[in-house]
């Protein structure tokens, strides 16, 4: 007989609200999770009295007043702001491109000397029909910020040149004539006071949750125990990969702890040149204002994916996008199998997106 109302395979931001939601209104649930850790790629880990983005910096942001009161019902948030740092060739730029960036690049201190720069380089390239990002790039923002702070960072993440990559893949360069160093154009900002676990714990608090273990090593039996399935892993093993494997784009961390007390006085510094293998470095007790002894950075190197190794990014070209139509077809024939989340629907997800996404699932409870 079922045990369960649901089962939720995945312990990630998208089965943990769902999984809250039921539980609220009187369902009975079991979360499992095939990790040793439950949170996903939001889970941090503590070294040193610093929380470590172990899957990669996380830094919350939304314009939507519902979900920003939704988490800080489980934890307070901090008012840490994003505002990378550039290092190209040992010069340090801000970001996102702005009057500090332009000032930095040329001496400009007034938006009409900035814009007169910018429309001049545009001008003086011809671009009329840009046939690559490369050429995308160059013609929304001139040479300077292309060659200094895009080209080398985009062709680390991607594994190719510029010219060599579609030029939707930019679709706009956001430049803004004023001092403005805030990445996000959200209205709220910031990182759980605590450390994202806390939002975990809050999410969880009184379900049954049990980890390392696989789904798919008893499919049947979890099968049998539950009415509805939640699943967010990937959905082309959900279905034996009977079109084939969907492709990712996947990510090194190399993490070092220092005995120091402040490494580079940011969060994030991105390595913008070529040469440099890695494309940022995080100082992760900044994104807490933290005041430890020492100090954790972590190195990103960007990777082609194979399974032995995490699927960050889905790649949306015409072929992947084109397998997960035939899978999503399947899924939606499902009468008692809920699909949610970054690797079930195959796209990227930010986290306010992913909680905005299961919270609407979750009102069929
Ligand atoms: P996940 O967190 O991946 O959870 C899925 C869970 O399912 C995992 O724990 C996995 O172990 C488990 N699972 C999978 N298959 C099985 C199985 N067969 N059996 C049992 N368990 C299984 N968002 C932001 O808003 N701001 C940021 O700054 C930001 N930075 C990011 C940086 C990086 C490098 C990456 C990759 C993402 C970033 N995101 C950011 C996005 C954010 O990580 C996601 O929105 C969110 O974590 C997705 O939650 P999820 O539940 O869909 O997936």
């Amino acid at each position: 007989d079922l045990k369960y109302d649901y089962l939720i395979v995945g312990s990630g931001l998208f089965g943990c609200v769902f999984a809250h939601e039921a539980y609220k209104k009187g369902k009975k649930c079991l979360v499992i999770d095939k990790r040793s850790h439950i949170g996903g790629n939001i889970y941090c880990e503590n070294v040193e009295g610093i929380n470590v983005h172990k899957y990669g910096a996380h830094i919350f942001h939304t314009n939507d007043r519902e979900i920003w009161d939704y988490v800080n019902s489980f934890v307070e948030f901090n008012r840490f702001t994003n505002a990378p740092i550039a290092n190209y060739n040992g010069k340090l730029y801000n970001l996102p491109f702005n009057m500090n960036t332009f000032y930095q690049l040329w001496g400009v201190k007034t938006p009409d000397e900035a814009k007169a720069k910018i429309d001049e380089q545009i001008k003086d390239l011809n671009i009329t029909n840009p046939q690559n990002l490369e050429e995308q790039a160059l013609s929304l923002v001139g040479v300077d910020v292309y060659e200094k702070l895009i080209k080398g960072y985009t062709e680390k993440q991607w594994g190719r040149k510029a010219t060599e990559l579609p030029a939707f893949i930019i679709k706009r360069l956001p430049v803004r004539f004023t001092f403005d160093n805030n990445y996000f154009k959200d209205k709220y900002q910031g990182i759980p006071i605590g450390g994202y676990n806390k939002l975990i714990d809050g999410l969880l608090d009184g379900i049954e949750v049990k980890t390392e273990v696989d789904f798919f090593k008893e499919k049947a039996y979890f099968e049998s125990i539950a009415d509805k399935i939640v699943f967010t892993g990937k959905i082309d093993e959900y279905y034996n990969f009977q079109f084939g494997k969907l492709a990712y784009r996947s990510l090194e961390f190399k993490t070092e702890v220092k005995d120091t007390a402040n490494y580079q006085g940011n969060a994030v510094v991105n390595y913008t040149d070529r040469e440099t293998p890695f494309t940022r470095i995080i100082e992760h007790k900044h994104f807490e204002f933290g005041t430890q002894e020492k100090t954790v950075i972590t190195r990103e190197y960007p990777q082609e994916w194979d399974e032995s190794k995490e699927p960050y990014y889905p790649v949306n070209d015409a072929i992947n996008s084109e397998m997960f139509r035939k899978y999503k077809a399947l899924a939606d024939n499902e009468k008692d199998i809920i699909f949610g989340g970054r690797l079930a629907e195959y796209k990227y997800y930010d986290m306010h997106q992913v909680i905005g996404s299961a919270l609407k699932k979750a009102k069929s409870i």
